[in-house]
């Protein structure tokens, strides 16, 4: 038996059950990977991060006496053809959610049974697959996160596969080269890979003691960083839950808690597919008004409001930004400017190395009262939350230099200080909103 692994984004040998299945059950193994233009054209971050993922998946294939087979154009057309080539009778695939990856799924799937190869789908991209869980009665999907995290917390998790020691080629194999490695837009972002990633994640179980208090804070950093490499599979979840779930501790207990939100916008996008465009609940998506002007300021980190500047211009910087600086950034967009949640979510899918459907989607909809939130009128005062998780403005000072001079929380509010020295300063007064401005210019 001959059978092609299609990688897509699980992009790693540890923990993988696609992987793991077919080395098990076939005699010769095919790991392919199918760069599609279609998604290519999305962002130069993750384009390099994804270069880099797959030169070092292609270099532990090697490793384990296989290869990395690389193909361009239709993943569906592509595959097909290779099946042919090298008479798989078999394709195993990871299992995805957006609605262009079930679409894919689904044309392979017909093409397989036209060619009668057989196809096998596989859990691996979050801990527990969506639709696993469901709210009591068996049907639907959860659309509150506390019950669905009890209820994930509780599930019986799948048991982690092991790493095939070695992958047999079909001969004469022509594996084909890596396309040159693009140039991302940050100069500050990590680097792709499974090494990469299981390295920063061994570091990071020695240090996720305090990441309850800390993970909220702007200045600490005090985050795992491994978004993308979740994003992109370099890291099983189910691996990093289970090593968190091995420390003892409130930290732990938090960091596991957030992979279950990402497996909870996992599920609601399995169920609800056109989750970055269409909102999931209807009657919160009202009057967004059209602003090109102040889109722009947004983009640019140049609102004058120095928080929300100085998480937009983290973005650019690290094709990465704090958690709580999505929050604030993102609210400021949708409740202050009163922009509609699609350019934000579009403006950080170009940049951000995790950028990912269901969770950019997911969150959108949550900040801008369309989505999952049990409490969809809310909106953050940029000004109180900037006092609040970036104390003493050290988060500000080192992503708008422009500022560097204003000691304390005085970099907060910048209009506050005196003709004199504002004068000096080279930071634009605050852009003037949409709704009422007084609420987040109040002392
Ligand atoms: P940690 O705090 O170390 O958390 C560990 C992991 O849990 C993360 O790597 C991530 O996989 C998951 N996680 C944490 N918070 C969330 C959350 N709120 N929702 C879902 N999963 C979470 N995350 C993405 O992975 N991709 C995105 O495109 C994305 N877009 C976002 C857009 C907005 C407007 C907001 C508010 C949040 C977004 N997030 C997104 C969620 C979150 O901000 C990031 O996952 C987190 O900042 C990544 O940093 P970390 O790995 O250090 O997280």
């Amino acid at each position: 038996r001959t059978v092609i692994v299609l990688f897509t984004r699980d992009l790693r040998v540890h923990d993988n059950p696609a992987l793991a299945a077919a080395c098990a059950n076939a005699e010769r193994v095919v790991p392919l990977f199918v760069l599609d233009p279609h998604l290519r054209a999305f962002s130069p971050n993750r384009s390099r991060f994804l270069h880099q993922c797959l030169a070092d998946l292609r270099a532990s294939l090697r490793a384990r006496g296989a290869d990395l087979v690389v193909r361009e154009g239709d993943p569906v057309a592509e595959t097909v053809r290779l099946a042919g080539e090298v008479e798989a009778d078999g394709i195993a695939l990871a299992q995805d959610v957006s609605g262009y990856a079930r679409r894919r799924e689904g044309r392979l799937a017909r093409e397989c049974e036209r060619h009668r190869i057989s196809l096998r789908l596989f859990p691996g991209t979050t801990v527990v697959p969506p639709g696993e869980v469901r709210p009591a009665g068996g049907q639907g999907h959860y659309k509150v996160f506390s019950p669905y995290h009890r209820a994930w917390e509780s599930a019986k998790w799948r048991d982690e596969v092991a790493t095939p020691a070695r992958i047999l080629l079909p001969d004469d194999l022509a594996a084909g080269r890596l396309p040159a490695l693009p140039g991302g837009e940050s100069p500050q972002a990590v680097a792709g890979g499974e090494t990469e990633g299981l390295r920063r994640l061994k570091a990071w179980l020695r240090q996720l003691g305090p990441y309850d208090d800390l993970h909220d804070d702007l200045a600490a950093d005090g985050t795992s960083r491994l978004s993308a490499y979740l994003r992109f599979g370099c890291l099983s979840p189910l691996t990093v839950a289970n090593a968190a779930r091995e420390v003892d501790g409130a930290g732990p207990a938090a960091f596991v808690r957030q992979l279950g939100w990402r497996d909870f916008y996992y599920q609601v996008t399995h169920a609800f597919p056109t989750i970055s465009t269409e909102a999931y609940r209807k009657a919160g998506d009202t009057d967004w008004r059209g602003d090109p002007d102040a889109l722009a300021h947004w983009q640019d980190g140049l609102t004058g409001v120095p928080v929300v500047d100085a998480g937009m211009r983290q973005l650019r910087a690290e094709g990465w930004m704090h958690n709580r600086a999505r929050l604030i950034t993102a609210s400021f967009l949708t409740k202050h400017l009163g922009l509609d949640w699609r350019d934000g979510l579009k403006w950080f899918f170009r940049w951000l190395n995790d950028g990912d459907v269901a969770n950019n989607s997911g969150n959108w909809q949550w900040v801008a009262g369309t989505g999952n939130d049990t409490k969809p009128y809310r909106r953050f005062n940029p000004i109180r939350q900037a006092e609040r998780f970036d104390h003493d403005g050290v988060y500000v000072r080192r992503y708008v230099p422009e500022l560097a001079s204003i000691a304390g929380k005085a970099v907060h509010q910048p209009w506050r200080l005196p003709d004199t020295v504002r004068a000096r300063l080279d930071y634009p007064g605050p852009l003037e909103s949409h709704r009422d401005e007084a609420v987040w210019l109040r002392p």
